[in-house]
């Protein structure tokens, strides 16, 4: 009853005034539950007006707590609400470094800020909202990187980044698991709240129906064990989407390029924070590249134009592998200088093209540390980055990811083999689509322990990781580039 509350409240008013406080009235708000003639409602405003002045009366579409929406009828102005903010500022994003704003997009803009919404309110129950919210988030994502996706790249593209994608979630992937985890994650508070003893007698609205239409989605699918892990009832949905963007793989290419870009290492890159100034920001062309790549998305028009005389496909794949292919030496030579310097920075100092380390036939690795690396020798390396899709790997590689990179590392051990009774030898191999080899994985961490141990910074390795992912991308982008004609400047 109205009277009741008002009561109460001129009681709240009158002990606060007794201990020297003032309820601010500019943050009082009113809700009336009933449904009230036009007069009744006018007779309560004018009492609590009296009471309360400046308060705010809200309705059954406005009324929040916390920001989350109490009814259903006020999920829509929501939602609407947060898209028009975010709309004023994507129209900023498309004016930055495309990298940057992909990066912010992902972790700051987007899915950060309808999380909790998500977790509050049954939005699942509304496709139409989520639908409308995704659209946004694609169309955003297409303008910074200048790309076009239809439904199967983008949902390759919210999958998260150790799946393949771009890590861009999807709010119509998000909506239950967020729901369904939040609500078990309180109904202990909840049952303590209400006096409950045991907790599974607690009540939740829209529980029941969320986890029947859990059930529904995923038939077959038995809850998870954890469910007040968002991740635990992501996964589902997740593998879902993955297997069967695997079983609708058309082609051994694509299939092997899904298989590749779901391997951990080939998404450093994306984890970098972008920054002209520790030289990890990528170009817009070089990003735009590495993402068309990742989701198998066209690059180019198909033409007749590489320097090797042979024609490049509109996927621009021809680059990667071409036997001149203007990335090559850039990105042997980036990756080379990467392990040196990470050599270097643990105190141990490291020669490129050393001389002299085979008298035989003068073969000679690509680096070699001057000081012993274990048990008294030292480390000689030697870099290879082969191309996931050329001709002669891509049926292996759609058998299983890494097996190029594999191929590649017994052949540098077999040409290197004279070595192995002076030095320690690891032949890094890595993929033009992301995966590396088993020594490439090996060494990378044992650098990384290094690395974390001199510097003292726990996220040392990952950044080595990510600077060794940054530059196989470089290198992809300046061959893809490579094949087209020179422009003519003005
Ligand atoms: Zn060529």
């Amino acid at each position: 009853m109205a009277s009741s509350v008002l009561s109460d409240l001129n009681t709240v008013i009158k002990r606060f005034s007794e201990i020297g406080l003032i309820l601010n009235f500019n943050k009082c708000e009113v809700f009336v539950s009933e449904k009230l003639s036009a007069s009744a409602q006018a007779d309560i405003i004018t009492s609590f007006e009296h009471v309360t002045p400046n308060f705010t009366l809200q309705t059954r579409e406005s009324l929040t707590l916390l920001g989350a929406p109490i009814y259903e009828d006020g999920i829509p102005p929501a939602i609407n609400s947060k898209l028009d903010n975010f709309h004023d500022c994507s129209d900023l994003l498309f004016k930055i470094n495309s990298h940057i704003a992909l990066y912010i997009l992902r972790l700051c803009l987007f899915s950060p800020k309808f999380l909790y919404i998500l977790r509050c309110c049954p939005i699942w129950k509304f496709p139409r909202l989520t639908s409308c919210i995704d659209n946004t988030l694609k169309n955003s994502i297409c303008k910074i990187l200048n790309i076009s996706l239809n439904p199967q790249t983008w949902s390759q593209a919210t999958l998260p980044i150790k799946y393949g994608g771009l890590g861009i979630r999807s709010t119509g992937d998000l909506a239950l698991p967020a729901f369904l985890s939040s609500v078990h994650s309180t109904v202990s508070l909840i049952s303590d709240i209400l006096n409950v003893i045991n907790p599974t007698d607690v009540v939740v609205v829209g529980l029941a129906e969320a986890e029947s239409t859990w059930g529904a989605r995923f038939p077959g699918e038995s809850p998870p064990t954890e469910k007040t892990s968002q991740a635990a009832w992501d996964s589902v949905n997740i593998k879902s989407i993955h297997t069967t963007l695997l079983n609708d793989s058309c082609n051994p290419s694509e299939r092997a390029r899904l298989l590749a870009v779901s391997e951990p290492e080939s998404g450093h890159w994306l984890h970098a924070l972008p920054s002209r100034n520790i030289g990890s920001l990528l170009d817009p062309a070089a990003l735009r590249v590495a993402v068309c790549l990742r989701l198998g998305l066209k690059i180019c028009e198909p033409h007749p134009c590489c320097r090797c005389g042979g024609p490049v496909e509109a996927l621009g794949r021809h680059g990667l592998y071409c036997q001149s292919s203007a990335g090559r030496n850039f990105r042997h030579a980036a990756l080379n200088d990467l392990i040196r310097r990470a050599l270097g920075t643990v105190n141990i100092p490291a020669t490129l093209e050393p001389v002299g380390l085979s008298a035989a036939d003068g073969k000679r690795p690509d680096g070699c540390s001057l000081v012993p690396w274990f048990l008294g020798r030292p480390l000689a390396w030697d870099v290879t980055c082969v191309d996931t899709l050329a001709p002669s790997h891509v049926q292996g590689s759609s058998r299983k990811p890494g097996t190029a990179a594999e191929d590649a590392q017994l052949n540098k051990c077999r040409k290197y083999a004279f070595l192995k009774n002076n030095y320690i030898f690891a032949a890094l191999a890595v993929e033009t689509f992301g995966p590396w080899s088993s020594d490439t994985k090996q060494v990378v961490k044992e650098i990384s322990h290094k690395l974390v141990w001199v510097s003292g910074d726990l996220r040392a390795g990952e950044y080595f990781a990510q600077r060794l992912s940054l530059a196989i991308q470089r290198g992809n982008a300046a061959s893809v580039l490579g094949t087209m004609p020179q422009a003519t400047l003005m």
